[in-house]
């Protein structure tokens, strides 16, 4: 069997077995219309690129439009782009795209800006034959977003891609906060499609931020060649991973892995009620939460707790929010909360989302204080975390436990290093009285141990303690 033979069938049936619908005959339609064969292929891209220079100018959004020609080669598995330099007696750019896809802008010749990784990958389904191949091999990952827009998770960001009326794929975007613009968007659109041996592929390539066109690309060839590509599809990868991973602990007790965005929550249910622990990264996934945790338990969420404000712990709140389930966190939080459910959430949105007007809310765990909130006992430590001003962790006393979001670590491989927020964390523990046995921890999923063990936490704790 071949090994894509192989995937297919193991693909085929991790697809049978979850929740992700297989329904997408769009797609095939798709990867048939543009006779897309599983081979190598390589490109030769000439550009004309547009450089929009926004800034120091006299007026705001005044610009200056920069023209020159780049060239990129798509060969053996590695994306080569010429270095290019762009002077215009003003302003100073070097773009360069290193074998390892980074990409590096120079201005100035003085501030360097490093692409993050998305932009890399954006660069990477600039070929789309390598999208049709990371499609192919990942359909059964792929959502349907709208009646010709279907989106995919990769390394945590969602891409959506377009299929126009001729069943090709004209266009491939992804949603990005802009510290200065907001909501923005860029994207890659193709057109002017042509067979390259029975295998139609796109000639023009135009490049866009927040719908600004940036660069105007004119593929010069395709050619195949026998060699594979493997060390840009093991990047270009869409992991196949499920939304949501339920781990039950004890009767009571479940942690929930979020494997896409590398976190994980906690659900303890407390009779006929269940308790969710965090709401991470952002508005939909936690929607997406709240109605798995609906079906598998048939009970109501009666609250969410939020152990500090950061993105990766918080950013779902408004989720909670929408569905009027009572959140409990700190004073400055709810200032912060109450102005992210006025700003507008619509982008990238299967609905967008509709603040519920004055309902309050929100419970606060005083400064320093122990307080018990739905029969849990929360602990305000912010002052000894070094890591946020105000923070709570939650004791689960009938389970022995602790939730501690990111205050510390416990790698599968590694010791446990103790920094401040250890030895913080530590004095809380011991000045709350309450018996512990496990520490569970919110961020990351990835590289750590299911709990940490108290006992080994307090002997290395000690230990640091001495040195
Ligand atoms: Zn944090």
């Amino acid at each position: 069997m071949t090994k894509t033979l192989l995937n297919s069938v193991l693909l085929f049936f991790y697809c049978i077995n979850n929740v992700y619908s297989t329904d997408l005959p769009e797609i095939d339609v798709l990867l048939k219309k543009m006779n897309y064969q599983d081979g190598t292929i390589s490109y030769h891209v000439k550009s004309r690129e547009t450089i929009h220079q926004f800034g120091h100018y006299s007026k705001p959004e005044e610009y200056k439009i920069l023209l020159f020609d780049t060239e990129t080669r798509y060969s053996e598995g590695k994306i080569f782009s010429k270095v290019i330099y762009e002077y215009n007696g003003n302003n100073f750019y070097q773009y360069s795209y290193t074998h390892q896809q980074k990409k590096i802008v120079k201005k100035f010749g003085s501030v360097d800006v490093k692409a993050s990784s998305l932009e890399d990958q954006l660069v990477y389904f600039s070929n789309i034959y390598l999208f049709l191949k990371a499609i192919d091999r990942n359909q059964c990952c792929i959502n349907k977003k709208g009646k010709d827009i279907f989106s995919f998770i990769s390394n945590g960001i969602e891409y959506f891609f377009h299929i126009n009326k001729e069943n090709l794929v004209d266009e491939i975007f992804y949603y990005y906060y802009d510290n200065v613009y907001g909501d923005s968007k860029k994207s890659i659109s193709f057109s002017d499609y042509r067979k390259v041996k029975n295998q139609l592929l796109p000639f023009q390539l135009e490049y866009r931020e927040n719908e600004l066109l940036l660069r105007v690309s004119e593929v010069e060839h395709y050619s195949y060649s026998d060699r594979l590509e493997n060390e840009v599809l093991t990047q270009l990868e869409i992991k196949i991973q499920n939304d949501f991973v339920f781990n039950q602990i004890t009767e009571d007790f479940w942690q929930i892995e979020l494997p896409a965005f590398n976190v994980k929550t906690y659900l303890y249910k407390n009779y006929d009620k269940l308790l969710l622990f965090e709401a991470p990264v952002e508005l939909s996934i936690n929607r997406k939460l709240i109605r798995a945790i609906k079906t598998k338990f048939e009970l109501p969420i009666e609250a969410c707790f939020i152990s500090h404000h950061h993105p990766d712990h918080a950013g779902g709140v408004l989720a909670y929010v929408e569905d009027d389930i009572p959140i409990v966190t700190t004073s400055k939080n709810v200032e912060y909360f109450k102005k992210l459910a006025k700003n507008k959430h619509s982008i990238g949105l299967e609905k967008p989302f509709i603040p519920n007007g004055s309902y309050d809310q929100y419970l606060i765990v005083k400064e320093g204080k122990i307080q018990q909130l739905f029969g849990i006992k929360c602990q305000e430590i912010g002052a000894k975390t070094s890591h946020t001003e105000e923070f709570l962790i939650f004791y689960l006393e009938e389970e022995k436990s602790v939730i501690v979001a990111d205050l510390i670590l416990f790698p599968e491989e590694k010791n446990l290093t103790i920094g401040k927020r250890g030895i913080g964390l530590y004095e809380a523990i011991l000045a709350s009285k309450v018996v512990v046995e496990k520490i569970y921890t919110n961020w990351p999923l990835t590289g750590q141990q299911k709990f940490g063990d108290y006992s080994a936490f307090e002997k290395a704790v000690k230990q640091k303690i001495e040195n």
